[in-house]
């Protein structure tokens, strides 16, 4: 993989607090690779580097892929990766006894295939740099023991299914409840990307003196920072912190929902 070093961030801050001059990136994209995504590897790191972001953590459908389209996969990521940014490979796995547990694993050194997520456990953990529990309410945040143990983080904001304005109140209240037991498991954002037309204004920011991005995610030197806040990497969210967000969704949410049938309304 190429060498990764601090980029030249033009996106202004959306947030308060967050700061131009930390390096930061996006994780959970899809490229051309998933048989769902719009974006060619080219136009993704074209709008990563248009955006200031120096990583792209990508994540395509492993059900697309074969042994060979991976290797070729592998080859087009490094040489299309620049000092400046740096596309990682990865890839998200289903497995068909456990629907709705999308596992991610990010900065994929070879092909696996793994059939049920304790033989993801089992060969992510000598394959992969960072490893994701997707999107977790789509298995109403019931997760096999073993994931938990050996995972690095849990999705906590996915604009796909919480919207770009409000993160995953339920999966952060899982995660607080789970941090006793499970000490290393760690928040992220993922936007989920699958047309760079439609980013979620999600992204990444590591601890400045972060040199190498994976290493910065692995040891929780990050924070999450979308439209509307950030968010910290470690658990525990601060209860008072977790009161608002659940005031705020139970606000925003149904007003989301009419918006969205007014769209679809008017759409017709
Ligand atoms: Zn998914
Ligand atoms: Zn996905």
């Amino acid at each position: 993989m190429a060498a990764w070093s601090m980029t030249t961030p033009q996106l202004d801050p959306l947030v308060p607090g967050s700061d131009k001059r930390r390096p930061r990136g996006i994780i959970h994209v899809h490229s051309t690779y998933s048989h769902d995504g719009k974006d060619s590897l080219e136009e993704l790191r074209e709008f990563a580097v248009g955006h200031g972001f120096g990583f792209v953590g990508l994540t395509d459908h492993a059900e697309d892929l074969d042994a060979r389209v991976f290797e070729a996969y592998t080859t087009q990521c490094s040489s299309l990766s620049t000092p400046t940014c740096t596309l990682i490979p990865g890839l998200e796995f289903r497995f068909s006894q456990y629907k709705g547990l999308h596992l991610l694993a990010l900065g994929l050194r070879r092909w696996i295939e793994p059939h049920t997520p304790e033989e993801f456990i089992a060969l992510s953990g000598e394959s992969a740099a960072f490893t994701i529990v997707a999107h977790p309410v789509l298995v109403d945040y019931v997760i096999p023991p073993a994931v938990l143990d050996q995972v690095n983080a849990l999705e906590v904001w996915n604009p796909g299914y919480n919207t770009r304005y409000l993160p995953d109140v339920s999966a952060l209240e899982a995660l607080n409840h789970l941090s006793s037991r499970y000490p290393r498991l760690l928040a992220v954002g993922g936007v989920d990307m699958h047309d760079r037309a439609k980013f979620g204004e999600l992204y990444l920011e590591l601890r400045s003196s972060a040199t190498e991005p994976l290493a910065a995610l692995s040891r929780g030197d990050y924070r999450i920072v979308g439209k509307t806040m950030s968010l910290s990497a470690r658990p525990p969210t601060p209860l008072m912190k977790l009161a608002t967000l659940q005031w705020a969704r139970r606000v925003f949410d149904p007003l989301n929902r009419v918006h969205g049938s007014l769209r679809r309304f008017m759409d017709r």
